[in-house]
């Protein structure tokens, strides 16, 4: 189906459709088709989609056109504000305003803080901001330390509503919508809609504007599915004999514990397969070393659990190995969700034990559609 829409026809100026362009969008996705007029026009949004879906356009866009005719906030004084539950979180949308945000007629300074870091030199740099992106910890520091004002807040965003619950940000939260004036623009996105994000959003959102878009069901065509059904003691040479004879030069594995992901990284590296482990038990700084490597190509594989991995986006991602399945057909769905990307074709391959066939026979029925399963005891292993 040919999408007639364009850009130009939402409702941005000039100035903001030339830095779309800069980036090389030439269409708007769906949510941004629905997301960007609501925003322009004042209204709030309750907008139901996971990463991946072109959610971070659908509010950086109409927010810095927004901001672009209104005054500048006083010094120390944000306009907008976009809470976020991870560091990566951050850092991603801090990079997506700057590369809309630079060649405004007005600069509208943005900047993305977290914890895990010195907190000085965020409090240097928020001179003159008027976007924040950050973690709710972090950002009450921020507060406590008279460093940054949320009364004259015009737009707030929550991200990933489900995970900052998830992660037990709700004390946090609340902390934060006091210090909010009265009068502003709510815009919340959640990948679910639970009990504590519903209650959330009643109490957060006026008469808003809900936008559902299940990115998965149309993208899960761009992706090829692929199943070995394998011993666990032969899953590592599996592993490395998919790596080395498919020649992947990308690939993210997932595994169901932070000891398994350690355990296959182990596994690789001794085998000559450069690798880095992803999860929660790694520091902030690991964390953000090994998935910069992982992003700019320098690292062949990331070993990441489901945790840790969401939100994370890697443009153009080519494999996706499931080295085990995770417990829901959701986080399955959002694992191989990695991969395809973007409009990109990608494969996502799953090692699969006798005791997990069923199991996966219910994933396949959750997503309506049938994966291959190959055998592999013919596979001749020596050497992997
Ligand atoms: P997000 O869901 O916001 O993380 O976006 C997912 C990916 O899609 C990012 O790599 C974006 O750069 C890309 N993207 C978002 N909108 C568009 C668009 N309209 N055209 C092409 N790529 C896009």
């Amino acid at each position: 189906m040919i999408n007639m829409t364009d850009f130009a026809s939402l409702g941005l100026s000039a100035p903001l459709l030339k830095a779309i362009a800069s980036q090389n969008f030439t269409q708007p996705y769906p949510i941004q088709t629905e997301v960007i007029p609501a925003v322009l026009k004042g209204k709030d949004i309750l907008g139901i989609a996971q990463t991946g879906s072109g959610k971070t356009a659908s509010f950086v866009l109409p927010i810095l056109e927004m901001l672009l005719s209104a005054n500048a906030p006083k010094n120390r004084h944000i306009s907008g504000l976009i809470l976020v539950p991870t560091r990566e979180l951050a850092v991603q949308i801090g990079e997506v305003l700057v590369n809309f945000g630079t060649d405004l007629p007005r600069k509208i300074k943005s900047l993305a803080v977290f914890g895990g870091v010195s907190i000085n030199p965020q409090m240097m740099k928020l001179q003159g901001v008027e976007i924040l992106v950050a973690t709710p910890g972090r950002l009450i520091d921020l507060v406590e330390h008279k460093a940054v004002h949320l009364s004259e807040v015009k737009m707030l965003v929550i991200d990933e509503a489900d995970k900052m619950l998830n992660l037990g940000f709700q004390d946090e939260m609340a902390y934060i919508f006091r210090l909010l004036p009265t009068k502003r623009q709510n815009l919340l996105f959640s990948a679910t809609l639970g009990k504590d994000v519903n209650s959330v959003t009643e109490f957060l959102l006026h008469d808003p504007i809900k936008i559902e878009i299940k990115p998965e069901a149309q993208h899960l065509d761009l992706i090829t599915q692929i199943a070995y059904l394998v011993s666990e003691e032969r899953k590592g040479n599996v592993l490395r004999y998919l790596i080395k004879t498919q020649d992947m030069k990308q690939v993210l594995v997932f595994t169901s514990s932070v000891h398994k992901a350690d355990a296959v990284v182990n596994k690789l590296n001794k085998n000559g397969i450069e690798s880095k482990a992803f999860h929660s038990e790694k520091s902030q700084g690991a964390r953000t070393e090994a998935l910069n490597k992982f992003k700019s190509g320098k690292l062949r594989v990331l070993v990441a659990t489901d945790l840790a991995s969401r939100g994370i986006d890697i443009q153009f991602l080519p494999f996706v190995i499931n080295y085990e399945l995770p417990r829901s057909p959701k986080d399955y769905i959002h694992r191989i969700g990695r991969t395809g990307r973007a409009e990109a074709a990608g494969q996502a391959i799953s090692l699969i034990c006798t005791e997990d066939e069923a199991h996966f026979k219910v994933i396949q029925k959750k997503m309506k559609k049938e994966v291959n399963l190959i055998a592999t005891n013919d596979l001749n292993l020596h050497g992997f």
